[in-house]
């Protein structure tokens, strides 16, 4: 990010030039102050304290010190000193009446995320678990009327996407600056967990341990029983579950959260018992759920007062219940299919059942959303832009956590920015999705942000222009939209951006990835779009010579970057590459 950008982007928060009425932390290149951990803090304040060393080091090239108590030699920079909060990871930095900088936050995170939201005021950017922008300064300080103060959004706050779900440390690390909490590198503080998951045959009712001794106890489907779900009207089976619950609840103290989310089939139970339990209701295969989940959640209720169970409104459980009650204790997993195309609020379908459901568990909801087509990752598809509408609807209505599935593949179409700013919006509602965007491109692809951000704009234009686009989860109607000419422009625009970022190898790659999502779409639509034809009068600066031409191109990049991760949920990009090599090596002129 150039200086100037830089600065706009933090006046509005912080000082960056020594004053005699703020808190220098770093002065003409000299540290100012030294960091405490507040005795009374929660081990992770220690992790803060090193991130806040760590990072002011790379800013300015000063190493805070730690110190013990405070001593006239530094100003203190005081860490994780207890504060009373109304939110679970409120975060607060200011500066207090010893005229000490305090950075803290709730529970056993908050300080850590304080660490790292503060560190943004400042214009550092963790954009992914492979950049960041940290800008080098000589001076850093704050006002003495500073404050920061975050209420996340959510309590509970992840995704799964291309920079969220990776083994390596900085997958993690990521996660953690950017304010998730459903899982917590060592020594940062607990994770927050619900277990919102299709466990019902799998985890509990194992149907390998019981169904060749009582078939009774699963799904009577078209006349036989089948191991696709439990009978969930046999009480045998329900009595079966809540010990084998009670069980995992006496052995692990610490959980708080049991799935009972019925597994990935829509083969429901249709015996004389299930079918009394289904016209209690008009909700469909959700009355079979909440009927067992009731039972659950009363039997523990008393002995475990913290613990919650979860049932999933999902595919043949969309409907929310009209008559049937939820216990106190029943949480919902929503994961309410709808066009993706547009923001939920554009749906009065999704509107009326999440509404419903709101009712029901008043408004103990978590959302488990989608941004992907699982189908092919690369397509053009900018539903980025729903993510802050959504986001702020979910937030409206009082939910208590939000979690999506986001594209996955190293080449899915903006899918590092996807997940950045889902991770944001969930942190904060509030966040300005056309800033991010804007900041995030022009960060990270570099001379090239001018033809990326055209490229991007092409695809949300057209989006916005389209008059009946279509996006579900496992496909979309794209092509209708995203005309061929469209197409060459993409080629143009990402050939242009990869000629102007050849000096910068971080943003060189990242509008390779692009390319890649661009030569996929002329390959698959190579005939439909009737490229051949198109290429006798198109006029390109980088010409297009034929599909098996484009294929060994991918396959070229593809190599580079050792055939990373997916091209969809089910192909990996080496098997991609296979299939494609092998089919257009025939056709090759
Ligand atoms: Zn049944």
């Amino acid at each position: 990010m150039n200086r100037l950008a830089f600065y706009a982007l933090c006046a509005a928060a912080t000082l960056l030039v020594p004053s005699a009425r703020a808190f220098n932390i770093v002065a003409n290149g000299r540290a100012q102050a030294a960091v405490l951990v507040d005795p009374q803090a929660t081990e992770s304040a220690a992790k803060a304290a090193d991130e806040l060393i760590v990072y002011v080091e790379k800013m300015t090239g000063q190493k805070l010190r730690r110190i013990d108590r405070p001593n006239t030699a530094w100003k203190t920079i005081r860490i994780g000193a207890p504060a009373k909060f109304s939110k679970s990871d409120e975060i607060a930095v200011f500066v207090n009446r010893r005229g000490e900088l305090e950075i803290t936050g709730e529970g056993t995170r908050g300080p850590v995320y304080a660490v790292f939201k503060f560190l943004e005021t400042f214009g550092v950017r963790y954009w992914s678990p492979w950049r960041e922008t940290v800008p080098e300064v000589k001076s850093l300080s704050v006002g003495n009327n500073f404050k920061l103060n975050h209420k996340p959004a959510f309590e509970s706050r992840s995704g799964w996407g291309v920079s969220h779900s990776g083994h390596e440390p900085r997958f993690a690390s990521w996660r953690m600056k950017m304010g998730a909490n459903a899982s917590v590198p060592k020594g940062f503080g607990t994770p927050h967990v619900v277990n919102i998951s299709e466990t019902m045959t799998r985890k509990y009712l194992k149907a390998e341990k019981y169904f060749a001794e009582h078939p009774e106890w699963y799904a009577l489907v078209d006349g036989e029983r089948k191991r696709t779900q439990i009978c969930q009207s046999n009480q045998e089976a329900v009595d079966a579950l809540i010990a084998e619950v009670r069980a995992e609840l006496a052995a692990n103290t610490n959980c708080t959260s049991i799935s009972l989310g019925s597994d990935d089939n829509d083969k429901f139970c249709r015996c004389d018992g299930c079918r009394k339990i289904l016209a209690q209701d008009d909700c469909g295969d959700t009355a079979l759920e909440i009927h067992v989940a009731n039972q659950v959640a009363r039997a523990i209720s008393k002995d475990y007062p913290r613990a919650k169970v979860s049932i999933l409104a999902y595919w043949t459980k969309e409907r929310p219940p009209r008559k049937m009650k939820l216990e106190p204790n029943v949480v919902v997993g929503m994961a309410l299919g709808r066009n993706y195309a547009y923001p939920v609020t554009q749906s009065q379908a999704w509107m009326e059942k999440a509404d419903g459901w709101a009712r029901a568990a008043d408004s103990r909801i978590y959302i488990w959303d989608y941004y992907a087509n699982f189908r092919n990752f690369q397509e053009p598809r900018p539903d980025a832009i729903n993510i802050v509408p959504n986001v702020r609807h979910y937030h409206s209505r009082g939910f208590l956590g939000a979690s999506a599935q986001l594209s996955i593949g190293t080449f899915s179409t903006f899918g590092e920015m996807k997940a950045y700013l889902w991770s944001q919006a969930i942190w904060n509602a509030e966040v300005d999705a056309d800033k991010i965007i804007a900041e995030f491109i022009a960060a990270n692809y570099g001379k090239g942000a001018g033809q990326v951000r055209q490229y991007w704009d092409l695809m949300v234009n057209a989006l916005k222009k389209a008059e009946a686009p279509s996006m579900g989860n496992y496909g979309s109607n794209y092509e209708q939209w995203f005309t061929p000419e469209m197409m060459f422009t993409s080629w143009r625009l990402i050939n242009e951006a990869l000629k102007l970022t050849e000096d910068d190898p971080l943003a060189n790659r990242q509008c390779e990835y692009l390319l890649v999502a661009v030569i996929n779409d002329f390959v698959l639509r190579w005939e439909k779009a009737e490229i051949e034809k198109r290429l006798e009068t198109a006029r390109l600066t980088v010409p297009i010579v034929s599909r098996p031409a484009l294929v060994r191109q991918l396959d070229e990049i593809c190599r580079k970057y050792r055939y990373p991760s997916y091209w969809s949920e089910q192909i990996g990009w080496d098997k991609r590459m296979d299939d494609w090599r092998e089919k257009y090596k025939e056709a090759e002129r």
